[in-house]
C-alpha cells in the first residue's frame, strides 16, 4: 500500500488534486474536512463537538483525528494505497502517522505540497463558498484564521518533509490540470 500525502494551506487545491489522483492510482482518499464536515451534517456526537472549532478556522484535536485516520485506515479495503487531504496538520499528527504506518508495516512514499500566494488562497476559498456553500469558507475573517492557524500549526511541517525527503513542492496557481499532470509525474517516477 502506498501512502501519499497532499499538502499545503487552505484553499491551495488539494481536494481537487486528491479527487482526481485517488481515481486515477486507486488511492483511498483520506479528507479529514469530508469526514469532519459529514459528522456535522448527520448531527452526530462528534459532529456536535467540533463544529464550533471549524466555524472559527481553529483545529480539532489531534486525539479526534487520529483516531479517525487509524479507523479508516484499518477498514479500507480494495486500494492500492491512501492519498491524505487536510492531514497531517500538526507536527504531532505527522509523528503518530509515521509510527501508525510503520507499525503495521507502511511508510510515507511522498508529500506532494501546493504553494499558492495569500491573496489568490483567499479569492479562491470566497470564490468556492459561492460553489459549495461551505460556511468556514464564506466570512473573511474565518478565512483569515484559517490561513493563520496554517502558518502556525501546520507550516512547521514543512522543515520536517524537507529534511525527510520525498518531498515535493509545486506551484499551485497554474491550473488544476497542469498540477495534477506535474503530480503524476512525480507518482510515476517513484519506485
Ligand atoms: P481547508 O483545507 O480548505 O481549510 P479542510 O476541509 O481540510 O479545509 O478542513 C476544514 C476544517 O476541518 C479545518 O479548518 C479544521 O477545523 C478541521 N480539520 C480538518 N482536518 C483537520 C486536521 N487534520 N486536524 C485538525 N483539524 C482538522
Amino acid at each position: 500500500m502506498k501512502n501519499f500525502i497532499i499538502f499545503g494551506p487552505p484553499g491551495a487545491g488539494k481536494g481537487s488534486q486528491a479527487v482526481i489522483l485517488s481515481k486515477k492510482y486507486n488511492l483511498k482518499h483520506i479528507s479529514t474536512g469530508d469526514i469532519l464536515r459529514e459528522e456535522i451534517k448527520n448531527r452526530t456526537k462528534l459532529g456536535l463537538k467540533v463544529k464550533s472549532l471549524m466555524d472559527q478556522g481553529a483545529l480539532v484535536s489531534d486525539e479526534i483525528i487520529l483516531e479517525i485516520i487509524e479507523s479508516v485506515i484499518l477498514s479500507t479495503k480494495g486500494f492500492s494505497g491512501f492519498l491524505y487531504d487536510g492531514f497531517p496538520r500538526t507536527v504531532y499528527q505527522f509523528k503518530v502517522l509515521n509510527e501508525f504506518l510503520q507499525k503495521i508495516g507502511y511508510k510515507i512514499d511522498a508529500v506532494i505540497s501546493l504553494v499558492v500566494k495569500e491573496e489568490i488562497l483567499i479569492k479562491r476559498m470566497l470564490r468556492r463558498a459561492e460553489i459549495e456553500g461551505r460556511a468556514d469558507d464564506a466570512d473573511i475573517e474565518v478565512v483569515k484564521n484559517r490561513i493563520a492557524t496554517y502558518r502556525e500549526q501546520t507550516e512547521p511541517l514543512v522543515e520536517i518533509f524537507e529534511k525527510r525527503g520525498n518531498f515535493y513542492p509545486l506551484e499551485g496557481d497554474t491550473t488544476i490540470e497542469h498540477s495534477f499532470n506535474e503530480i503524476c509525474t512525480i507518482i510515476d517516477g517513484l519506485d
